[in-house]
């Protein structure tokens, strides 16, 4: 899968792909990484690749010419047929929030996208108009720039890649995923078995594996019920829970609608 990135800061994005194990989607060339420096897009003596905003009103607008040069030379690069050009996505407040179901869409698809990182006080409106199909945002709150949006982002598509993870640390079991039927995942413990005084909890340590399963699927639905009621209502809905399943959740919380 090929991701191009426009960016005025690119060396932001090298430490996290050298880094951990999503390192192996890079070097692999599973994901292929190519980071585009805007500036370099910029005319003039000076660079510039930003200007007052119309209408006045405080800090800079990223002008849509450097912007529509710099994908028009990425284009050029991928040399895609007409009808299957990747999609340009910017990453913005204003976007479509990602989640695990949108992130493991795109992982799956393998098709590649161009990501524009803004800046400032954003970009012009009619570079958006013309060349932006989609615009996704990390959550509702203001990043001064999109690159640890997009940083955030491809670490997610990453390690969804196939064999970027090894089976000891695989994603299946993580939160949101379909193993888990959209809800949390469950605690964690690790050695010693007593720390400050605190126990593991006795199913853990039982061996027993269909004890063991019971008591994490317990643990989940009640850390779902508790901290993301929509997701034990988006599983109810979609017929993942089963009477043993409602019998802990009414246990858990007697009172609560949910
Ligand atoms: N004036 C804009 C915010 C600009 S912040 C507004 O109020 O909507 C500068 C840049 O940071 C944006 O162009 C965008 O690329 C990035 N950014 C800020 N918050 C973000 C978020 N929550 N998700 C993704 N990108 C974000």
């Amino acid at each position: 899968m090929r991701i191009d990135v426009i960016t005025l800061f690119p060396d932001l994005f090298e430490p996290f792909t050298q880094q951990g194990v999503v390192r192996r989607a890079y070097d692999s060339g599973v994901v292929q990484l190519r980071l585009w420096q805007l500036r370099d897009f910029a005319t003039g003596n000076y660079r510039r690749i930003d200007d007052r905003p119309f209408g006045g009103g405080p800090g800079m607008v990223m002008a849509a010419q450097p912007l529509a040069d710099a994908l028009a030379a990425i284009r050029s690069d991928r040399n895609e047929p007409a009808d299957q050009q990747a999609p340009v996505v910017l990453f913005s407040p204003q976007g479509t929030t990602l989640t695990h179901e949108r992130v493991s869409a795109f992982a799956a698809e393998d098709k590649g996208v161009i990501v524009v990182c803004g800046r400032y006080e954003g970009i012009d409106q009619r570079f958006i108009d013309r060349h932006v199909d989609a615009q996704w945002s990390l959550g509702d709150f203001v990043l001064s720039g999109g690159e640890i949006a997009a940083i955030a982002w491809l670490d997610a598509v990453a390690r969804l890649m196939p064999g970027v993870l090894g089976d000891a640390d695989s994603h299946g079991q993580d939160s949101f995923n379909a193993a888990l039927d959209g809800l949390l995942d469950c605690p964690h413990y690790t050695r010693p078995g007593t720390w400050e005084g605190a126990t593991v909890p006795t199913p853990l340590l039982s061996g027993n594996h269909a004890a063991i399963a019971a008591y994490r699927r317990q643990q989940s639905l009640v850390a779902t019920a508790r901290s993301r009621p929509d997701l034990i209502h988006a599983a109810r809905v979609a017929g993942a829970l089963s009477k043993a399943d409602e019998v802990i959740l009414k246990a858990s919380a007697p009172d609560s609608p949910i």
